[in-house]
C-alpha cells in the first residue's frame, strides 16, 4: 500500500473530472463528522462563493452512516455529540436561509449513488466537501467523483481543511518542517480564515423542493448509537456542551482565564468563574501549560479535543488565537506554554499525515512491520482493564475517567495504554478499539498514533525497552493523589504514598483489587517478546 500513490491524491485527480458544468439550480456543501462548523470552513466557504457566483441557493447536506460507525468503532458519545452539534448548525444556518438536510443511509457502499440522486433531484451542478483521510471515506468520495463524472453534470471539489498543513506537504523531521509554514507569508496562507457563508435569498422558502428541506429535523438519535443511560447522557452533556460558541469559549478559557486546580472530574468546564480573563498569562492554562500539562490531578489542558476531532472549531483558529498571545511570533520552543501547545496541534497534523500517507496503520498493521509478530497474551485481563479494576490505581483512575467523562488526560492515556500492552501483554489493537468505543474525542488518526506510540510500533514511538513504571508515573502525574481519589472511590480516604501503590492488606480492607500482574515480571516478559518477535 505504501508504494501506491495515497488515495487522497487520487481523489484530488478524479475530483477535477467535470470541469465546466452548466449552471444548475443549486450548489451543495456536504458536511461530515469532522467539520461540524459554519465558520472558517473551507468547503462551505467555496460552496457559498459558487452559489453567489451562479446566483442559486446553497444547500447543505449531512449523511448519517451507521455502518461506518460500526466499522470505525464510533462511540455513542461521539454520535450524540455529532447530533447535538448538527442541531446548533441547523438553527444557525436557518438564520441565513440555508437548509441543512440530514439523512441516514445504508448500506454504506450505496452512499455515493444516494448523494448523486440527491444532487440530481436538486439540480445541483457543484458539490463541495472537506476531505476525510480515512481509507473507506476516501474510497467513497472517489466513487462519488466517478459517478459524477459519468453523469457529466456535477463538478466535485474536495478540499484540505482538517490539518494546518495538508498531508504530503511536510516530511521528517516533522516539527522542524511544519513550523516555518506558520510564519511564512506563503500563498495560500495556511492560517487564513475561510469566509463565512452568505445568506440565501428569502425566496428559497417558496421553492417546491428546497423549501421543504427546512422541515426535515436532525434526528434525535441514531439506532444502535444511543446513550441509553439517562444519568450518563446528562453527565457527558455537562462535560461537553455542543456548538461553535462553546468551542470558542473553551479556547478562550484555555488562553485567557485562570487555571483552577479544583476543577477536576465531572463539572461544566464553563461554569461560573471559568471565563474571567486574567491580566497576564502567568496564571492562565496556556501560561502554565509547559509545567502543568502532565498533571492529571488538576484541570490544566484545553479540553478542546472533542471540538477539534469533530471540527466544531478549526485548528487554524486555535493557532491564530494562540499567536495573538505571543505577539504573532511563532513560538514553538519547548520552554513556553504557547510553544508546547502549538507542538500538540502539530502532533494532530502529524498523525493525520501518517494515516493519509500510510493507510495500512488503520488496517490493523503496525507501522514498524518487524513488530507484527510480537506474541500477545490472551485477553483474559482485558475486561478488568476496561473497567478500571487492574489493581494499579493510576491505570484504574484513567480507565474510569474515560468511562465517566468520555475523555482522558493525555499522560493518563499513555500510561493506561502502555500498561495494557507491556504489562498485560494484550494486543494494542484491542485497546485502540476500546478507546474509540468510549471516548467522545475518538479520532482514528490520533488514537492510532497514540496507541502505536505506546506499543512502540509506530512512526515515532517510545523505544520498546523504555517501559513506564505505572507506580512512578502515578507520583509524577498525580502528585496530590486527587485524581485517583476522585475516580477510584474505594481509595477516596487513602492518604500519602499508599494512594499510588496500596499494600495487599490495605487493598483487601478497602475492597480494592490486588494488581493483576507484577510490574517487574511483566516488564521482563515484554522485553523478551519485543526483542525476539515471533520466537519468544
Ligand atoms: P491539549 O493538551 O490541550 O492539546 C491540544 C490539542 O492538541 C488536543 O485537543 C488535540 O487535538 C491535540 N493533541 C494533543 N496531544 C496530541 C497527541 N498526542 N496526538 C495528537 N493530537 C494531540 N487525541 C484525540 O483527539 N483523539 C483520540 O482518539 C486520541 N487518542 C489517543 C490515544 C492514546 C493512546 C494516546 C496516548 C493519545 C491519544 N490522543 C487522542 C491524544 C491526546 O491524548 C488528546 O488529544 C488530549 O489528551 C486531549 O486533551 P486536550 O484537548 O486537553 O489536549
Amino acid at each position: 500500500v505504501d508504494k501506491d500513490p495515497p488515495l487522497f491524491k487520487l481523489l484530488d485527480a478524479v475530483s477535477r473530472g467535470v470541469k465546466k458544468p452548466g449552471k444548475g439550480e443549486s450548489v451543495v456543501y456536504w458536511m461530515r463528522m469532522q467539520d461540524l462548523r459554519i465558520n472558517d470552513n473551507r468547503a462551505l466557504a467555496l460552496a457559498s462563493a459558487q452559489a453567489q457566483k451562479d446566483n442559486v441557493p446553497l444547500l447543505t447536506l449531512f449523511v448519517f452512516s451507521p455502518q461506518d460507525y460500526i466499522a470505525h468503532d464510533r462511540s455513542a458519545r461521539r454520535i450524540d455529540f455529532t447530533i447535538r452539534n448538527l442541531q446548533h448548525i441547523k438553527s444557525s444556518l436557518e438564520h441565513l436561509q440555508i437548509p441543512l438536510y440530514t439523512t441516514t443511509h445504508s448500506p454504506r457502499t450505496a452512499i455515493p449513488s444516494h448523494i448523486l440522486s440527491l444532487l440530481n433531484e436538486w439540480n445541483a451542478t457543484h458539490l463541495f466537501a472537506n476531505i476525510e483521510y480515512e481509507l473507506d471515506e476516501l474510497r467513497r468520495d472517489i466513487n462519488v467523483c466517478e459517478l459524477a463524472k459519468k453523469g457529466g453534470k456535477v463538478a466535485c471539489t474536495f478540499v484540505h481543511d482538517k490539518c494546518i498543513i495538508p498531508p504530503g506537504d511536510v516530511y521528517s523531521p516533522f516539527l522542524r518542517a511544519w513550523l516555518p509554514h506558520l510564519a511564512s507569508k506563503s500563498h495560500p496562507d495556511p492560517l487564513e480564515c475561510a469566509p463565512s457563508p452568505e445568506a440565501n435569498g428569502k425566496s428559497i422558502y417558496q421553492h417546491p423542493v428546497f423549501g421543504k428541506l427546512f422541515n426535515v429535523p436532525v434526528p434525535e438519535e441514531i439506532e444502535g448509537f444511543t446513550i441509553n443511560d439517562i444519568v450518563e447522557k446528562e453527565r457527558i452533556r455537562t462535560c461537553w456542551g455542543a456548538g461553535e460558541l462553546v468551542a470558542k469559549e473553551m479556547l478562550s478559557r484555555f488562553l485567557h482565564s485562570k487555571a483552577r486546580t479544583s476543577q477536576l472530574g465531572v463539572v461544566d468546564p464553563l461554569a461560573d468563574g471559568a471565563k474571567v480573563p486574567e491580566k497576564s498569562t502567568k496564571n492562565t492554562r496556556i501560561g502554565r501549560y509547559k509545567d502543568a500539562r502532565d498533571k492529571a490531578d488538576a484541570d490544566t489542558t484545553s479540553r478542546l479535543s472533542p471540538y477539534l476531532a469533530a471540527g466544531v472549531i478549526s485548528a487554524r483558529e486555535c493557532i491564530r488565537a494562540t499567536l495573538e498571545i505571543s505577539g504573532n511570533k511563532v513560538d514553538a520552543s519547548h520552554e513556553t506554554g504557547v510553544g508546547r501547545w502549538v507542538q500538540e496541534i502539530a502532533w494532530r497534523d502529524f498523525y493525520t499525515h501518517v494515516l493519509a500517507l500510510f493507510p495500512r496503520v488503520s488496517m490493523g498493521r503496525p507501522f514498524q512491520e518487524k513488530f507484527a509478530e510480537v506474541r500477545w497474551e490472551t485477553d483474559e485481563h482485558l475486561q478488568a482493564w476496561k473497567e478500571g479494576h487492574t489493581g494499579v490505581p493510576i491505570v484504574d483512575a484513567a480507565m474510569r475517567q474515560a468511562h465517566t467523562m468520555g475523555w482522558m488526560h493525555n499522560r493518563a492515556r499513555m500510561i493506561a495504554a502502555m500498561f495494557l500492552v507491556k504489562d498485560l501483554m494484550i494486543d494494542w489493537r484491542l485497546g485502540e478499539r476500546h478507546f474509540m468505543e468510549v471516548l467522545i474525542d475518538g479520532d482514528l488518526a490520533s488514537n492510532n498514533g497514540g496507541w502505536q506510540w505506546s506499543a512502540s510500533t509506530g512512526v515515532d514511538p517510545v523505544p520498546y525497552f523504555r517501559i513506564f513504571n505505572p507506580y512512578l508515573q502515578s507520583k509524577k502525574i498525580d502528585p496530590t493523589g486527587d485524581y485517583i481519589r476522585y475516580f477510584v472511590p474505594e481509595l477516596a480516604n487513602v492518604r500519602g504514598d499508599d494512594i499510588h501503590k496500596p499494600s495487599a492488606a490495605l487493598a483487601d480492607k478497602l475492597g480494592y483489587p490486588r494488581p493483576l500482574v507484577s510490574h517487574e515480571e511483566a516488564r521482563n516478559r515484554a522485553l523478551r517478546r519485543y526483542k525476539n518477535p515471533g520466537t519468544e
